[in-house]
């Protein structure tokens, strides 16, 4: 099968409202994926992995949401790794009270197989997550919307400083979903096309794919976006230790 899960939303509660985050207006309904949901994506995960090309069967446990919100994430994890599919996830650390998720739950993480974590450091440095997450966890990197480094989502946020015109979007070559196939997971069995697609616009379910396969169409936000078109070397993070113990 030539298409590929990119990721998977396990929750779309969020702890934080950015103001330069679509998520806050998010009209699709809100909640946490169940554990038999979860397994159906691994089976499609393990299904669409192209053996020529996917060396290695990894797929994100984020689309919009906060991750760490659902209590199941730790068998998610370890489920994922039991049938040999690698697993990170972009977080943003923090509970609603901007207090950080204990290193017990980062620990149960790591013991259920994480290897790394993407931090989003929306109201705290990184050196706090570093200090934190020490012999637990690899950081595998830090997105700091802070120093000016966010985009508009294809039009979905009002970004005063973000200058995209016509010409940076659609005349360029196909994104890396449209090449691969690749579509996210929503919590309820949604498909979206992309990272982008807050509403999951595609219409789709995860059973339609499990029955009749994958073929990217252009969703609207396709006009004014300028994701992922060129390098594909973001699809899959650089993993390169084992996980930490304490
Ligand atoms: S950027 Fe992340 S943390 Fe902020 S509102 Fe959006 S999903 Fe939540
Ligand atoms: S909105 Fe952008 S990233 Fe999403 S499918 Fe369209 S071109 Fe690709």
């Amino acid at each position: 099968m030539n298409y590929k899960v990119m990721q998977i939303e396990t929750s779309n509660f969020c702890s934080l409202t950015c103001s330069y985050c679509p998520h806050p207006g998010q009209k699709r309904p809100k909640g946490n994926m169940d554990l038999d949901t979860f397994k159906k994506c691994i089976k499609l995960v393990r299904q669409s992995c192209n053996p020529e090309r996917d060396q290695r069967k990894f797929v994100w446990l984020n689309h919009f949401g906060e991750p760490l919100l659902n209590p199941l994430l730790p068998k998610f994890i370890e489920h994922a790794t039991e049938n040999g599919v690698e697993v990170s996830f972009a977080s943003n650390g923090v509970d609603s009270t901007n207090t950080m998720f204990s290193r017990s739950l980062w620990q149960e993480l790591a013991d259920s197989g994480l290897r790394g974590v993407g931090i989003s450091a929306h109201t705290r440095p990184p050196e706090d997550f570093t200090r934190h997450l020490d012999g637990i966890l690899d950081i595998l990197y830090f997105w700091e919307p802070k120093k000016g480094n966010f985009h508009d989502w294809a039009g979905q946020v009002d970004l005063p400083s973000w200058k995209v015109t016509q010409s940076d979007a659609a005349p360029q070559q196909p994104c890396d979903y449209e090449k691969e196939h690749m579509f996210a997971i929503t919590w309820d069995g949604r498909i979206a096309a992309c990272c982008y697609d807050i509403e999951a616009q595609t219409g789709l379910s995860i059973d339609d794919v499990i029955a009749n396969g994958y073929l990217f169409e252009p969703i609207s936000l396709c006009a004014t976006c300028t994701l992922g078109r060129g390098d594909s070397s973001w699809l899959i993070p650089p993993i390169t230790s084992s996980p930490a113990t304490t």
